[in-house]
């Protein structure tokens, strides 16, 4: 459906939990953040009805994401469901990597139409520091996993955290050179943790990669449903893309709804406005449903506020789903 901007809705992110194995520092608190009760999480049962209203309405591609998907338990059964649904054309998959090489090949079976890995380095003590705690090799294993297993489009997701990421940037964005992956730069946004960050822009880190790799040329075609604008370069098999929510706004393009763990349609990622879906799921049939997911996209609003650091919600990425 059509959002008051005109804006054609047609993509749902599906944050199915809030907890995560990791506690990057752009993301999460070091302490973490208090969980959700389970019982507070939406059940699997609840997600697939939302999800088969979002498709009646014309939201047929799906991201799963969190906090960390894949720590929930039957989140590849969930995701094998969401298959099934009638409208739904491209269900994929955002993770840190940590637990995906054990559910890569079954997710391949399932039809996962793609995974974004999350790498913002390859050194291991600056991921292990970046991540508190994380491993490395588990996210480069995880990206030959995706890739032994034939998932059909791999993509990593880098956020550079500051002047100190070029070596950072120069090792992510070489990964794109021998193999079909796509690698995307992100800007930092001003939400949660990010606050602490200045970030990067996405010029300076073209820059960069440019004069180590040779001329960056847009291409005409997008490669997924999101706002990343993607080139080539001389000799890549992978394309590099860059999403710059904070110095290029795409929110004229925004085709999105996410949807919390705990059941609240959020209109944009960076307000608090929405609706809770909680009131609508306890009625028997979905006619609520339909109108408050509705209200919902009709409540997004022009643009995002991240220019007004002010403005910003503080939030937790983690519980947006990113
Ligand atoms: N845990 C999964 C992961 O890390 O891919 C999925 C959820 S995570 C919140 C989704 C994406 O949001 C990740 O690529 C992460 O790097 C990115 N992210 C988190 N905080 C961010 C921030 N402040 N600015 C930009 N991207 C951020
Ligand atoms: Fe966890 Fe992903 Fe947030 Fe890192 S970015 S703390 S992996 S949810």
């Amino acid at each position: 459906m059509l959002d008051r901007f005109e804006r054609e809705i047609n993509y749902a992110r599906i944050s199915i939990t809030d907890r995560c194995n990791l506690r990057c520092v752009y993301c999460m608190p070091e302490s973490g953040v208090r969980p959700l009760r389970h019982a507070d999480i939406l059940s699997y049962e609840n997600i697939l009805r939302i999800c088969e209203v979002f498709s009646a309405l014309g939201i047929n591609k799906l991201k799963i994401t969190g906090g960390e998907p894949l720590v929930r338990k039957g989140a590849v059964d969930l995701i094998a469901c969401l298959k099934q649904i009638d409208g739904i054309s491209c269900v994929t998959l955002t993770t840190n990597g940590h637990l995906l090489a054990e559910h890569a090949q079954k997710l391949k079976e399932i039809g996962l139409d793609g995974v974004n890995i999350s790498l913002n380095t390859l050194e291991p003590s600056v991921y292990s520091n970046v991540t508190r705690g994380g491993d490395v090799n588990k996210a480069l294993a995880a990206i030959d996993a995706a890739i032994d297993a034939g998932i059909p489009s791999i993509k990593l997701n880098c956020v550079p955290l500051g002047a100190e990421s070029r070596r950072d940037v120069l090792q992510v964005a070489a990964l794109a050179r021998n193999r079909v992956i796509h690698v995307r730069f992100i800007e930092m946004m001003p939400i949660g943790a990010g606050f602490a960050f200045t970030g990067l822009s996405n010029g300076m880190v073209c820059e960069w990669i440019e004069r180590e790799y040779g001329k960056w040329t847009p291409t005409e075609k997008s490669y997924g449903n999101g706002p990343a604008k993607y080139g080539a370069l001389p000799d890549f098999r992978g394309k590099i893309g860059f999403i710059s929510a904070t110095s290029d706004c795409f929110c004229e393009r925004c085709n999105r709804v996410r949807l919390t763990s705990n059941g609240f349609v959020r209109a944009c990622l960076n307000q608090t406005d929405g609706v809770s879906l909680l009131p609508a799921l306890s009625e028997a049939d979905d006619d609520k449903l339909f109108y408050d997911i509705r209200t919902a996209i009709l409540k997004k609003p022009e643009r995002h506020n991240f220019s007004s650091r002010e403005e910003s919600v503080k939030d937790v990425m983690s519980k947006i789903g990113g």
